[in-house]
């Protein structure tokens, strides 16, 4: 039985639910989880925790794996080894398939200690970044789980990530996060089981090219530390996310369809978290309050995206030549500022025309080579207090609020890094933003360009899943179906889905 807006004051102790849960429905001694928790603070002066609850005199039943008999192929190959990679390939190892799955990052405990090298000595490794390595993308980030879409597969998902180690609360939680210094263990354990289950995970492995032989392709070639190779296919699962442009030119070359895509860029934000908890919850409830806002004012769209509380800015570049920006958190949010990506939308339109279907690549890519330059050539990030931004003015001297990125910042005018229509389109917003959350234009800093919120290109599929014009080639995630963490491991137990179907006796 579900009992739904169950409110406890914000110190009542929750354990108290499961008595209330009993005393409502009558059932003693059941089986009890909490399915939602969230927090009503519309009123400031009587700020609640909302549950929604489950009671039942037998177990609850665990997410559906689904698994038949199958006609095993030889060879499935997973490329990329991020949530929609992660997913994929331990559905299908799960179901017996033992995949092979490349990465051209390195596993994540090396991953981390190249990140790092970075940040200190800017040493950039172009295969191995926080862009590219084992867990993908969002492997140091806040970890949000949180997606706009109540998908099939959200609640598989998140057992998921428990089971290998995320906090149990993920699973009710309105937003839930793992936090940076949680997820790499969640991402080895993740692989760990894959490979006792047969699956093999090749890191330092970059897909390079694929064959396509009527309509399929028949194997790709992939450069390791080993040389180039050439591996025979039954499927492909192309999992690479959406800043592997060197794999987006490689792919398109060999004729696979893709099609231009609307994107978003801007800047990050930072104010004082203990500013925006007071703006949200009125005063200190000793919680750590986020934001999500949109404002429709100016000719495009400006919204938040990625917000970060208590986090840190990310160096997130993943070319040589090039700075972007992007947010992190640890678990427990603690840290003195409050981030998040402020963008306008980008049309397709906006790309011009350098190189057809891959002009958006060009065009996000010179933005983030101005940055670098106007930075100084040493991944140091542009800088703008907020009211010079509003006003156009260079800032001289930072405010309350000093940037986080770990590298270091250079002042300038967003004017000279960013697009003018894009920084016009933003003043517009940040004043709307302003009238929600007080102080939001007043106060605080921002640090660019924040480039990569999703693909300026997709690589088209169809009804089957598979590339329009290659049939055994699946894309997955954030080339151009996903956005974000969870949507992107759901659509990976997707594909992972359709090729178990495919192959069933
Ligand atoms: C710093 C940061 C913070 C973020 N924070 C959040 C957050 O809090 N919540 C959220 O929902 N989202 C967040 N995101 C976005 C999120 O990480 C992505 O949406 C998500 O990871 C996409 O999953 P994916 O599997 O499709 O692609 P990716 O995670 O990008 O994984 C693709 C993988 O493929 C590999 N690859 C690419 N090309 C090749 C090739 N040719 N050969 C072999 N391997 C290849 C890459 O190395 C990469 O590991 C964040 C991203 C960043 C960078």
């Amino acid at each position: 039985m579900k009992i739904n807006d169950l409110k406890l004051p914000l110190n009542k102790d929750e354990s108290d639910l499961k008595k209330i849960a009993e005393k409502k429905t009558g059932i003693k001694n059941g089986y009890f989880r909490i399915l939602k928790k969230s927090l009503d603070a519309r009123n400031k002066s009587d700020i609640k925790k909302v549950f929604s609850v489950e009671i039942s005199e037998s177990p609850f039943p665990l997410p559906d794996e689904n698994i038949k008999e199958y006609n095993y192929p030889e060879r499935i190959l997973i490329v990329g080894f991020g949530p929609a990679g992660m997913f994929a390939g331990l559905r299908l190892a799960r179901a017996g398939f033992k995949p092979l799955i490349i990465e051209r990052g390195e596993r994540v405990e090396d991953r981390k200690k190249t990140n790092d090298a970075f940040f200190k000595f800017q040493t950039l490794n172009p295969e191995s970044n926080i862009q590219f390595g084992e867990g993908g993308a969002g492997t140091f980030s806040d970890g949000k789980l949180n997606t706009g879409v109540n998908g099939k597969y959200s609640e598989y998902v998140l057992s998921e990530f428990v089971k290998h180690g995320a906090p149990e609360e993920i699973k009710y939680i309105y937003k839930p996060h793992i936090g940076s210094d949680i997820l790499p263990s969640v991402v080895k354990s993740i692989r760990e089981e894959i490979i006792s289950l047969g699956g093999e995970i090749r890191f330092n492995s970059l897909l390079t090219g694929v064959n396509i032989k009527d309509g399929k392709v028949v194997s790709v070639t992939v450069r390791s530390n080993n040389g180039n190779e050439e591996i025979a296919v039954d499927d492909v699962i192309l999992a690479i996310g959406h800043s592997s442009r060197d794999t987006y030119e490689a792919l398109y070359k060999a004729g696979i369809y893709m099609e231009k895509k609307d994107c978003a860029i801007g800047f990050r934000v930072e104010h004082l978290q203990c500013d925006i908890n007071l703006a949200q919850f009125g005063k200190d409830i000793g919680l750590t309050a986020d934001y999500k806002l949109t404002s429709n004012k100016a000719d495009r769209g400006v919204f938040s995206f990625c917000m970060c509380p208590g986090g840190t800015v990310v160096p997130a570049a993943s070319e040589e030549g090039g700075v972007v920006t992007n947010g992190m958190s640890e678990y427990k949010r603690d840290k003195e500022n409050a981030n998040s990506a402020i963008v306008c939308q980008i049309r397709s339109s906006d790309y011009g025309d350098s190189r057809g279907v891959l002009s958006g690549i060009d065009f996000l890519r010179n933005i983030e080579k101005k940055a670098f330059m106007i930075g100084g050539g040493n991944y140091l990030a542009p800088c703008q207090n907020i009211t010079d931004f509003m006003t156009d003015n260079l800032s001289n001297k930072f405010g309350k609020v000093k940037p986080s990125y770990f590298i270091g910042t250079k002042f300038a005018r967003a004017e000279d890094v960013l697009p003018k229509f894009v920084c016009d389109n933003i003043r517009v917003g940040l004043a709307d933003m302003n009238n929600k959350i007080k102080g939001f234009a007043e106060s605080g800093v921002l640090t660019m360009p924040e480039t990569r919120t999703s693909s300026p290109v997709r690589i088209v599929r169809d009804e089957n899943l598979s590339a329009v014009n290659v049939s055994n080639l699946y894309p997955s995630g954030e080339v151009g179906y996903a956005g974000g963490i969870m949507s992107s491991a759901m659509d990976g137990v997707k594909i992972a889905e359709k090729i178990k179907d495919k192959y069933q006796k």
